[in-house]
């Protein structure tokens, strides 16, 4: 079994549906990453809070035996903090506010464990900060990025060199397009593979995702759930737990990733039933692991 780094935002996010307003609940892409990912294997997170995160939030994640060494305070800065609302019937999103806060202050400087660990989940946050950490990790087996709407319009150049020091990206399809200008998901995943990395996951959101590499290419569904409450954190919880199972198999060949993808559906379909990390922390690991069952047999055609 290996460790896994998840580098990213620790946030308050704001999130109205079309049912509900909740107001400075637990969120970020790391938070929801890391989380999903200790299911599977020891993880370690890295990101940055402001004075405004108590120890009883820290503790929803040494809780779960996440270590929080890198986890930085800030004293005189605020937590970062995104506003977000939903719309059900069009499946999409915006984005009301963002709030980088403590995030303009940040620079990953890893503990010895962290440089140590073998596999690195570099979700949303400034892909320079993803290569400053990446960089400072020296027995990288596999190292997988996500990245953003945000950070495609405000950091590109960044974000391409990146792409180049980076095993996998995942992204969804809208911000496939918005990076590669290509509307059609074959064009745009053919694309994003010829700008470094050896395997690309298009993520589409209820309609599951789409897998590219260069001899390879598989596309699954996503686990059929009528529960859907606020799916905040599902792309995060997918790469998260896909990166930990991974890890927990200290595998990187291609039927690995296959089941790892799987995985990361699955437990994604979790948290998409409840607000913040609510559903994901009423589920043991034994949950997962049925409905990863029930998911294969669903498959078996
Ligand atoms: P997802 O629904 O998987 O795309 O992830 C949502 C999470 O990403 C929320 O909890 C936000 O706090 C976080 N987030 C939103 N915008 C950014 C950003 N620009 N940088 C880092 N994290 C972000």
């Amino acid at each position: 079994m290996s460790e896994l780094l998840v580098v990213g935002s620790t946030a308050y996010d704001t999130i109205i549906t079309p049912a509900e307003r909740r107001e400075y609940i637990i969120g970020g892409s790391a938070a929801f990453g890391a989380y999903a990912a200790s299911f599977f294997t020891k993880t370690r997170l890295c990101g940055a809070v402001g004075s405004d995160w108590g120890p009883e939030r820290t503790q929803i994640f040494t809780d779960r035996g996440i270590g929080v060494d890198d986890l930085k305070i800030h004293a005189d800065e605020k937590t970062f903090f995104w506003e977000g609302e939903y719309f059900l019937e069009t499946n999409t999103r915006r984005t009301l506010q963002t709030q980088l806060n403590v995030l303009t202050k940040f620079s990953p400087d890893l503990c010895d464990a962290s440089r140590a660990s073998s596999f690195v989940f570099l979700a949303n946050i400034s892909p320079v900060l993803q290569m400053q950490a990446l960089r400072q990790c020296e027995n990288v087996k596999l190292a997988v990025a996500d990245t953003m709407n945000f950070y495609i319009t405000n950091e590109r150049d960044a974000l391409l060199e990146l792409m180049t020091m980076v095993d996998g990206l995942v992204l969804n399809d809208e911000e496939a397009e918005m990076l590669t200008e290509k509307k059609d998901l074959f064009s745009a995943g053919d694309q994003l593979l010829s700008m470094g990395p050896k395997f690309v996951i298009i993520k589409k959101g209820s309609h599951g995702c789409v897998f590219f590499a260069k001899d390879e290419i598989f596309s699954l569904p996503a686990f059929p759930t009528r529960d859907v409450i606020e799916p905040t954190g599902a792309g995060d919880c997918f790469a998260g737990a896909m990166m930990g199972y991974l890890a927990s198999r200290d595998a990187t060949d291609y039927a690995a990733i296959k089941k790892a993808v799987a995985y990361g559906t699955v437990t994604a379909s979790f948290v998409v039933e409840d607000f913040s990390f609510d559903a994901l922390r009423r589920i043991e690991r034994a949950e997962i692991d049925a409905r990863f069952e029930a998911y294969r047999s669903m498959l078996e055609i």
